[in-house]
């Protein structure tokens, strides 16, 4: 772009007003699921055969039984048609970040010329997409391509726009996972599994727990024209270079601030379509940083979060672009403010209450409290590398470990009435907690404040904190899968489950009462944890050599935290709750690594071609300028006068050359990593050459620009700057 250019976008910037909505005549509570296919819709499209058939499959996870299919796909087209939909898809999450879909039409031929609509139980339950392209990590070779997409019943199917979304599993011929829908299921069913068993031990009515997942979604919002301008953010969704603005979030102005009407609006719109696909929005603020915002929704069974997740983020893309934005889900679009994250809480829930609540009423609940929080511990310490590992990626490594956001270490918050909590539970006699002679026992623990709940006592600087009923994984990305850091989470926590029943079983068998069993084991249990319970400055630098002395996995390079996923420990665990094979593993690592790897050669190419061919081109212009001046001065003025009057000047045109040549000689430099790296046959190897040779070349490089923005003319400059691009609405 020319210089001229960046002056017209920021006009035209400046000058975009809101583009205002118009909120529906009903309330939300009306048009909430507008366009899900929820029992409602089923209970009036459906034969009752298929609607009870239905019920049992999303209630129960009964089987899909096939002899119904076509009925539920014919209400299904049915409920569709009545809304205009014309196209249906297999909506499906490969491992991209990302969504895909193929749309097809309802239309076939009649036979007698004419078209109809039509849609089988057989296009509903499974299709095999041309999906070759999709990232596999070598599962499905090309001579063996055939993926599988499959109906998930327990994600309700909805309309977006003149299509009927139909949520599916990807798979491949041989069964194995392409996607993070299917361990994610596995994930939830194994900890279903192994808590209900353990509930039980508190409350035998219990039939099934549920893992709950309420996202806290950050992203920050910027005008389009001026997006548009930086190809940086048009190729790799962050700006590379680009001085602070002098104000910044300095003055804590923006967090929880009045929402500027431009973004009102936006919001607006988004949550009405949100409601209307079923998606329960409730919050929304300012965050921390310049045009940075929130939105949360109430949170619902983990499965179902995260498809609606995935849909939020694909829905404010693009309704973002009707009111002249562009919405930006990368973790660290801007240097030096605070980046985006993606706040999992998440909790298990029975159907006779959420587990995780803070002490309850009756020594029992206690116990039941202290029992799940224990094990939940006991999993993020067994896997905190791994923990790490499954909220890694290329773009979150710049917000993990800076001064802003969960630090690269795992570990947890539980506040001081919890920790208060384990510790009389550890520390007190045993005897004392069993009455003689009585069914019941005895467990006279401190009552945790109502207040607590609501606390602001949070530690905003712990990666996963317990809030009360719930703990909040903070480190998950903005722009991730939340399945990625849920499926680890959750198995992880049914791993430590089903540990924690068979040694209280193997106690009961040796003659041990069931109090006592339990208690037994979870006091070792706390024992056990400590190295995780971290409740100072998750910052600090003193936290750091801590952490090396606990144990706990400190590794900073995001291709070498992947390493955890292939563990012993690792595997062991997937495998133990039949969530992902050996294979599996080894395979999605293939494409973390190379996604690493194809992340930062992106970056570090636009980066290449923005310096060279955007910013040395006009700073050499600019030199020049100030050159000519010198020679003009020269010819009017004798050399002492001349000398004194371009002193400045020329001091200018130096510091211009020492950037200009590092810049130009670094670049290439860079260049060469790049080529070195691509020779690595190895993906870990080769993603591991790109994070310690090409990357730091970037950090390097763009010291050297952001200063040449602060010395060359702004008229000059070719690229909207920081205090362009954050503070225009
Ligand atoms: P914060 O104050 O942490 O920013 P928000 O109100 O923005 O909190 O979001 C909190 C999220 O946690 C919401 O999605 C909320 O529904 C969810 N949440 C509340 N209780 C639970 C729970 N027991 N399990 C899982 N998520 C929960
Ligand atoms: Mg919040």
């Amino acid at each position: 772009m020319s210089s001229k250019l960046r002056l017209s976008v920021v006009d035209e910037a400046f000058k975009r007003g809101p583009v205002y909505v118009k909120a529906p005549s009903e309330r939300p509570s009306e048009y909430f699921g507008k366009f899900v296919f929820n029992k409602k819709k089923m209970y009036e499209y459906l034969p009752t055969e298929a609607y009870n058939k239905m019920c049992d499959v999303i209630d129960n996870g009964a089987p899909l039984d096939r002899s119904v299919a076509d009925a539920v796909a014919e209400g299904m087209k049915q409920w569709a048609i009545s809304l205009g939909v014309t196209h249906y898809t297999h909506w499906f999450q490969p491992l991209t970040e990302g969504t895909a879909e193929k749309h097809d039409g309802f239309v076939e031929h009649d036979g007698k010329g004419g078209m109809i609509e039509k849609f089988t139980g057989k296009l509903l339950i499974q299709q095999e997409p041309d999906a070759s392209s999709f990232p596999s990590g070598g599962i499905r070779s090309t001579f063996e391509a055939r993926g599988y997409t499959a109906w998930d019943p327990t994600s309700p199917v909805f309309v977006l726009g003149d299509t009927l979304m139909i949520p599916t599993v990807f798979i491949a011929y041989t069964g194995e996972a392409l996607d993070y829908k299917v361990p994610l299921k596995k994930a939830l069913l194994a900890v279903d599994k192994a808590a209900t068993a353990v509930a039980r031990y508190f409350n035998p009515e219990v039939r099934k727990v549920v893992s709950n997942l309420g996202w806290e979604q950050e992203y920050f919002l910027v005008d389009e024209a001026l997006y548009a301008a930086r190809p940086d953010m048009v190729m790799t969704g962050r700006t590379l270079m680009g001085h602070d603005s002098a104000k910044n979030q300095q003055m804590d102005d923006h967090y929880f601030g009045s929402i500027p009407s431009r973004v009102e609006e936006f919001m607006k719109d988004i949550e009405i379509q949100a409601l209307e696909l079923g998606i329960p929005c409730k919050t929304r603020h300012n965050e921390v940083a310049p045009n940075q915002f929130e939105l949360a929704p109430i949170f619902e069974e983990t499965n179902l979060a995260v498809d609606h997740n995935m849909l939020m983020m694909s829905l404010m893309k693009r309704v973002a672009r009707k009111h002249g934005f562009r919405c930006l889900l990368h973790e660290k679009p801007f240097k030096g403010i605070n980046g985006s994250g993606k706040h999992n809480n998440w909790s298990l829930s029975t159907d006779t209450g959420i587990l995780l609540h803070a002490p309850g009423k009756t020594p029992m609940d206690n116990l039941r409290f202290v029992t799940f929080a224990v094990e939940t511990l006991k999993a993020v310490l067994d896997h905190n590398g791994l923990l790490k590992a499954s909220i890694m990626s290329a773009s979150n490594a710049h917000r993990l470990g800076a001064n802003e956001a969960p630090p690269a270490i795992i570990s947890s918050f539980l506040g001081k009435n919890v920790t208060e909590l384990l510790d009389i539970v550890e520390s007190a006699d045993l005897d004392s907690f069993l009455v003689e002679g009585k069914t019941s026992f005895k467990l006279d623990l401190p009552s945790i404040p109502e207040l607590f709940i609501d606390n602001t006592d949070r530690n905003r600087t712990s990666p996963f904190a317990f809030t009360g009923n719930r703990f909040e994984f903070r480190a998950v990305g903005s722009e991730a899968n939340c399945a990625s850091a849920m499926l680890t989470l959750n198995a992880a926590v049914a791993e430590a489950l089903n540990s924690f029943k068979s040694r209280v079983d193997a106690l009961i068998a040796a003659g041990e009462k069931k109090e006592a069993a339990i208690i037994k084991v979870v006091r070792e249990d706390i024992g056990y944890i400590k190295p995780i319970i971290f409740n100072g400055n998750g910052y600090g630098e003193e936290w750091k050599q801590e952490a090396v002395k606990r144990g706990l996995d400190c590794e900073t390079s995001a291709p070498k935290i992947f390493d955890n996923y292939l563990s012993e420990s690792s595997i062991r665990m997937f495998e133990s709750t039949h969530v992902l094979s050996r294979h599996e593993l080894e395979a999605r690592n293939e494409i973390k690594w190379e996604t690493y790897t194809k992340k930062i050669q992106i970056e570090s190419r636009i980066f290449g071609d923005l310096c060279l061919n955007h910013i040395i081109p006009v700073v050499t212009r600019y030199q020049s300028m100030l050159i000519d001046n010198v020679h003009k001065v020269k010819d009017i003025f004798p050399a002492d006068k001349a000398d004194a009057i371009s002193k400045e000047n020329i001091i200018i045109i130096e510091k211009i050359s020492k950037h200009e040549s590092y810049i130009i000689e670094k670049v290439d430099a860079m260049i060469e990593a790049r080529k070195v790296a691509n020779r690595i046959a190895s993906e870990r190897e080769k993603a591991i050459a790109y994070h310690d040779t090409v990357a730091p070349l970037m950090e390097d490089i763009r010291y050297h620009v952001d200063k040449l923005e602060t010395i060359v003319d702004d008229e000059a400059w070719p690229l909207p700057k920081y205090r362009e691009l954050l503070f225009i609405r």
